[in-house]
């Protein structure tokens, strides 16, 4: 057998002991069962063992270097804040393929091993962002996945973005992004209809920022239902924010919510600290899909707030929403990992090790991530120097 046994994790709240091969969970067992003079044995010491995290919401050509500090200054409207960001990239145009890859190795720290990533695209910076992180989705295709946005973040129709973004999609990105169709884009209509009409021609999904507030989100949002609606594209658009559902009464959210279950449009939240939060409790309970993403995982133009880990985001999602309770603990999960939290043989050995008790436990200390492994290969993590078998050191990975 050329596989690795792992000796004392916990895994399904039993310490046991586990055979893997050929990127799978061969064996799980009680702790005690590995064969007698087997040498391909790593004691994991108690570690809990947890799915690997998916992050839904991600940018990763807008981060400042961490050893830099930028300063900013306050700005008025969201179109000022485009500008300012603009500026202050400028200087690190060269260094984007460095700065993804130093934001991709954190959050392959913390365990992240899918991505929806939003790609900048406009007139001025061209393609020149998707094919930079369209390679890093291939040089890190061994231990992520990414799904990419083409995100026109000056404005689909106010920069006159659509021909880049169909361009983008030839490429190979997924999705067709967009933001603020009333705010920004300034033509409701105009804006919903190039997305869905690009969108459409090319099978592609659909995922739109949108910051406007109360009821002009409201109102965009019923829009974007009634296209999604009118192009049967049930199940393949996403509304990112929608910070106006934490502006509105409940029975309007209510109404909307069970629109957005109907058509099977989903919505992603990085639990903003700084502004109205969609009512997640109350959609949640109504069947509305809702993903966690971190949007901001360092310091950016947007705010030196930015965290890449998503254990310590799902701790806020559970902190806010005052889920206290084990169960709600527990389920908090749902919003961020890529597989349940127990674990069988024949599954896929992407998992990561903490020190915890339980999950529980592990969302309400945040403990940092021991090893993290794809297919059964530690790809990163604190203990991976001393893990079964590194991957070979390669450029994009520390
Ligand atoms: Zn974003």
């Amino acid at each position: 057998m050329c596989g690795q046994w792992l000796d004392q994790v916990v895994v399904n709240s039993k310490l046991n002991c586990m055979y893997i091969e050929d990127g799978k969970i061969h064996r799980l067992l009680p702790m005690g069962s590995i064969p007698a003079n087997c040498t391909n044995v790593w004691d994991a010491q108690g570690l809990l063992m947890l799915p690997t995290f998916t992050d839904s919401h991600v940018h990763l050509d807008k981060g400042f270097p961490q050893d830099q500090w930028i300063s900013r200054r306050k700005v008025g409207s969201i179109l000022e804040q485009f500008a300012l960001e603009k500026a202050l990239l400028a200087p690190f145009s060269k260094t984007l393929r460095e700065q993804a890859c130093q934001t991709l190795n954190e959050l392959l720290s913390y365990g992240t091993t899918h991505l929806r990533v939003h790609v900048d695209i406009d007139p001025d910076i061209g393609l020149s962002h998707v094919e930079t992180i369209l390679s890093l989705k291939e040089e890190f295709k061994h231990c992520m996945t990414m799904e990419l946005v083409a995100f026109p973040q000056q404005g689909l129709v106010r920069s006159s973005s659509a021909s880049y973004v169909s361009k983008a999609l030839d490429l190979g990105v997924s999705i067709v992004g967009g933001v603020d169709p009333a705010g920004v884009d300034r033509d409701i209509e105009a804006s919903l209809k190039q997305i869905f009409d690009i969108a459409v021609s090319h099978d592609a999904e659909i995922d739109i920022h949108l910051h406007d507030p109360g009821h002009l989100g409201l109102f965009t949002i019923e829009r974007i239902l009634d296209y999604t609606e009118q192009t049967d594209t049930q199940g393949k658009v996403t509304i990112s924010h929608a910070y106006c559902l934490g502006e509105l009464q409940i029975e309007e959210v209510s109404k909307l919510g069970r629109r957005l279950v109907q058509l099977d449009v989903q919505l992603i939240t990085s639990v903003p600290m700084d502004s109205a939060m969609p009512p997640v409790s109350l959609l949640k309970e109504l069947g509305v899909k809702i993903r966690l993403g971190t949007d901001h995982t360092g310091l950016d133009a947007w705010t030196p707030f930015g965290d890449a880990d998503l254990l310590n985001r799902g701790r806020r999602l559970a902190e806010m929403n005052k889920w206290h309770d084990d169960e709600s603990l527990r389920s908090t999960y749902t919003f961020f990992t890529s597989a349940p939290l127990t674990f069988h043989e024949g599954d896929e050995a992407n998992f990561i090790l903490l020190k915890a008790l339980s999950p529980e436990h592990a969302l309400s200390v945040v403990p940092s991530r021991e090893l993290v492994c794809v297919k059964g290969i530690p790809v990163a993590g604190k203990q991976l120097s001393t893990a079964w078998s590194s991957l070979p050191a390669r450029s994009g990975r520390e």
